[in-house]
């Protein structure tokens, strides 16, 4: 690890090139005296900067970077005092910054010399010391690591003007503070990164904000986990360029002197903190292109909560490193003296354990170790440089400064990357997701909700045409019946007439007959041509007898005229008969007619139903209802009804029910053709699932048919869904009753035991769990084998089927509880009685919840009456209601049961026996 840092050789891009770098070399060095040093060796070491590749190992590895802390000594040129004072004395150190070394004379032929990572001579600019003390730190700052930068040394040597020069009048004089900011601002990219920056002072112990002179007792807080410092109560300032920092600067210096006025004291007593807070995010640019668009991919990218890197840069003008004068000189009190030095001297104590690498470091004896320690001994990158000046006449406090840096130079720190997941900005990326799914999600409502009308619309069109085709064929058919009726009676006209003019005929064919003879008695009368009187008589007398022949055939022909329409008057009348029938039959047929059309309409009504449940089906994507409760019995029954939001097709389904009518459609039900009944008894069962109709179903004797169903039907399509149409209408308690006194149970029972359909059992059960919730009914239920049916019923094992036989219980057991406790039910549960505890017990702990509920309810029931104990304690029920009072996730059905079990004697004795832990 060390290797690899001291290799480390990417540099940031943005930044000018660090020439000359603090060397890197972890190996602390403490005093060489007159010994070759490796400085070549340390030269061609590695630039100080921890490049990203180093970073990006760090961030792998959470146990970090070591990373010494660098110490740079610094010589102020002689002073104009100094000029005069020291005239006539040789300065005190002498530098030799190749070879980064300092000789600190100890006479005018002996000196020491110290090592440091770098010697900075009075020549060396603002911005060479910039490049080689806090570049490096500015850079791992950059790439989410903590810095330090501190001055130390001597009041007067250089420390502010090393570190907080503002350089207004003299660029070239910039100090660290302002040349770090610029470096920081030039690599951040404000819109995802964000700057702030606090600055404080730190005298006698008390923490005051430069920014703020009236917040003048600012706590530090600990993060007990992570051991990060932090002053809540310093004022923030977002940075966003320079001038408005170099302001800031400006306040803070401003304030400082203020402070320093009114506290009677210099700047050289206090320590001055600038803190910069860098934090970015790491894949700021990713995040903000994933969120464009909605798909998979980028949205579980989008998931991925961002990382934000906080550097934090923390540059500390120290107080003057000279020793107080302890009498008091400056107006100050012994205690005064020691709290003032305190700070500093408790640094001086941590620096020495931690380079002696002893066991305790008393970070905690003042605010400044306290503030500081993360930059010794801590995570972050430390940088210091120690100030001299060149006096002789202050040579102890020169050798004391310079102890001081290089016992700092054998402090180790681990750098570590302070990078960690941004859930705040990765909320409000969820946010901004979340409100977009809504959005989509309205408008898939609103696609779906547009495609159920136009369902409904087609389905209306297609009912309207139906309708309309069966008017036609009604008409064609009307039309028909008529044409053969003018047809029959044309015919029978016709037929009337040829009796007629056969009669007709008849009468002149027998006249012709007459005529023939009188020819005949001519011819012989011609032969005597003398008796021509006679023949005249004759004739005459003839003619008399023809007229009186033909009065007489005139006689005849009336009587066979008056016989013939005597005749014919019979047989008109047989003919009116016979016309009489045809009607009948006609009107006959026309009822026929008419049945055949109800049938059709209630299919007609079956077929709109259907199509409704298909739609719905399609709408019952996430049904709330679990499987088996009463709820979606009824929905189920429900889904067969027109949509409460198709009004114009509940109107068009409501008029063809006007016009079928509740008793033809309850008539249908005992049609002959099974299918015609399968028919009326879904439209029936449909009619019944709203309450409106329930009464009028039952008023018009639905019920009695529908039980007469379960009683003749064989069809096992009929018998479920007239259960279903029961279990509707056992909803109501008037009808509770009329279902039991019509032997209800029975047909049901009997019906459950022939049945292998488990929808048909779940809707025998669901009838039966209705009747079990009715007090007055219990005794009867019971006694009609109504529990041993539901108890029947469990052999199919369907939860559906389960969970109304689990109801069913509930509402017996509850009905049962409420009859106990107002005292007219005494003895045994009949549930019990009946054998139902075994099952209940079984099931108690039922994966299903809707069972699971049930049953826990009925079990707390039960166990409210002592009389109930013995036999739940024998048939395990008491271990069931242990589990239900600790776990049960409904907090009632818990209480309830631990109140039961509290209560009962028998149970708590057995608790108490059994050793079982509540
Ligand atoms: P300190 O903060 O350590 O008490 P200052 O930074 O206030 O010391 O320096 C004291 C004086 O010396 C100031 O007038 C400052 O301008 C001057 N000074 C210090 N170091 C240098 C330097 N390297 N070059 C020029 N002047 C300096
Ligand atoms: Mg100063």
């Amino acid at each position: 690890m060390a290797n690899n840092y001291r290799n480390g050789s990417s540099h940031r891009t943005p930044l000018t090139k660090t020439d000359r770098p603090l060397s890197v070399n972890s190996n602390a060095k403490g005093v060489v005296k007159s010994k070759p040093l490796p400085s070549s060796g340390l030269r061609k070491s590695s630039p100080a900067s921890l490049g990203s590749a180093a970073a990006a190992a760090a961030a792998k590895d959470d146990t970090g970077v070591l990373g010494r802390v660098r110490v740079a000594v610094r010589l102020r040129s002689r002073n104009e005092e100094e000029m005069v004072a020291d005239a006539d004395f040789a300065d005190c150190v002498e530098l030799q910054p190749e070879l980064k070394r300092l000789k600190l004379r100890k006479n005018n032929w002996d000196a020491d010399t110290y090592e440091f990572d770098e010697v900075l001579t009075e020549f060396a600019s603002q911005k060479r010391v910039y490049e080689v003390v806090a570049k490096p730190v500015v850079e791992s700052v950059l790439d989410g690591y903590n810095g330090t930068i501190m001055a130390y040394g001597q009041t007067g040597t250089g420390k502010t003007y090393t570190l907080g020069r503002l350089g207004e009048e003299d660029k070239a004089s910039r100090g660290i503070m302002v040349r770090a900011m610029e470096d920081i601002l030039a690599d951040v990219s404000l819109e995802t990164d964000t700057l702030t920056v606090s600055y404080l002072q730190l005298y006698m112990e008390t923490i005051q904000d430069l920014l703020d002179p009236s917040n003048d007792n600012i706590s530090i807080v600990e993060d007990p986990k992570s051991g990060d410092v932090s002053l809540p109560g310093a004022t923030v300032v977002e940075i966003r360029d320079q001038q408005s920092f170099m302001e800031l600067l400006r306040i803070g210096e401003a304030n400082r002197f203020a402070a320093n006025t009114k506290l009677n004291t210099t700047s050289s007593r206090s320590h001055a903190i600038l803190m910069v807070l860098v934090k970015r995010s790491v894949e700021g640019r990713d995040i903000a292109h994933s969120g464009e668009n909605g798909n998979g991919t980028q949205m579980v990218k989008t998931l991925k909560p961002p990382i934000v890197r906080k550097g934090k840069l923390v540059v500390v003008d120290l107080a003057g490193s000279e020793r107080i004068d302890k009498s008091g000189s400056e107006g100050h009190t012994l205690e005064e003296a020691k709290s003032i030095n305190l700070s500093l001297s408790a640094l001086g104590k941590c620096i020495n354990a931690l380079a002696e690498g002893s066991s305790h470091v008393p970070v905690r004896d003042s605010k400044l170790t306290r503030l500081l320690r993360d930059s010794f001994g801590g995570t972050a990158r430390t940088s210091l440089v120690v100030t001299i000046g060149p006096s002789p006449r202050h040579r102890g406090e020169t050798a004391s400064t310079i102890m001081f840096g290089q016992r700092a130079m054998k402090v180790e720190n681990m750098l570590k990357l302070k990078e960690e997941f941004d859930y705040k900005s990765l909320s409000r990326r969820l946010d901004i997701q979340l409100d977009k799914l809504i959005v989509e999600n309205e408008r898939k409502q609103k696609t779906f909700e547009d495609e159920i009308e136009r369902i409904t619309l087609e389905a209306q069109n297609r009912i309207s045409e139906a309708e309309r085709n069966y008017e036609d064929a009604l008409e064609k058919e009307r039309l028909k019946y008529q044409k053969d009726y003018m047809e029959s009676i044309k015919k029978l006209e016709e037929k009337w007439i040829m009796n007629q003019q056969k009669q007709g005929s008849e009468r002149i064919m027998a006249g012709s007959k007459d005529d023939s003879s009188d020819v005949a008695s001519n011819g012989k009368d011609s032969m005597a041509s003398v008796v021509e009187e006679l023949a005249e008589v004759k004739k005459l007398l003839l003619k008399e007898t023809q007229s009186r022949k033909a009065a007489e055939g005139e006689v005849n022909n009336l009587k066979s005229q008056v016989a013939q329409w005597k005749r014919s008057e019979a047989s008109g009348n047989t003919e009116i008969l016979k016309l009489r029938e045809m009607l009948e039959d006609e009107t006959q047929q026309k009822n026929k007619l008419e049945g055949e059309i109800a049938i059709l309409q209630s299919q007609l009504l079956q077929l709109s139903f259907e199509a409704d449940e298909t739609s719905k089906r399609l709408d019952r994507g996430g049904s709330a209802n679990g499987p088996g409760s009463l709820d979606s019995l009824m929905t189920e029954v429900r889904n067969q009804q027109p949509k409460d939001s198709g009004n114009g097709e509940k109107a068009s389904i409501a008029k063809l029910f006007e016009q079928v009518g509740l008793h033809k459609i309850l008539s249908l039900l005992e049609a002959e053709d099974t299918d015609v009944q399968i028919h009326a008894v879904k439209v029936v069962a449909n009619l019944a699932s709203e309450e409106l109709n329930q009464s009028k179903i039952v008023e018009a004797g639905g019920l009695s048919s529908l039980l007469m169903l379960l009683r003749t039907s064989e069809d096992e399509t009929i018998h479920r869904v007239a259960a279903g149409a029961i279990a509707n209408l056992a909803m109501n308690e008037t009808n509770q009753e009329l279902i039991m006194a019509q032997g209800g149970i029975r047909l049901l029972s009997m019906t459950a035991t022939n049945a292998e359909d488990p929808q048909t059992l779940r809707m025998i059960a669901g009838a039966i769990a209705n009747l079990c919730g009715n007090d007055k009914l219990q005794t009867k239920l019971r006694g009609e084998g109504g529990i041993k049916a539901l108890l029947g019923m469990v052999r199919c094992g369907h939860p559906d089927v389960l969970a109304q036989v689990a109801r069913g219980i509930a509402n017996f057991a509850k009905c049962e509880s409420r009859a106990a406790t107002q005292g007219t039910k005494t003895g045994k549960s009949l549930l019990i009685e009946d054998g139902a505890l075994s099952w209940i017990v079984q099931n108690a702990n039922n994966g299903a919840s809707i069972i699971r509920r049930h049953i826990e309810l009925a079990l707390c029931h039960l166990a409210q009456h002592e009389v109930n104990a013995k036999d739940m304690i024998t048939g395990g029920a008491l271990w069931e209601l242990v589990r239900i009072s600790q776990d049960c996730s409904r907090e009632d059905i818990r209480t309830l049961a631990h109140r039961t079990l509290t209560s009962s004697p028998a149970f708590r004795a057995e608790i108490s026996r059994l050793r079982i832990e509540r």
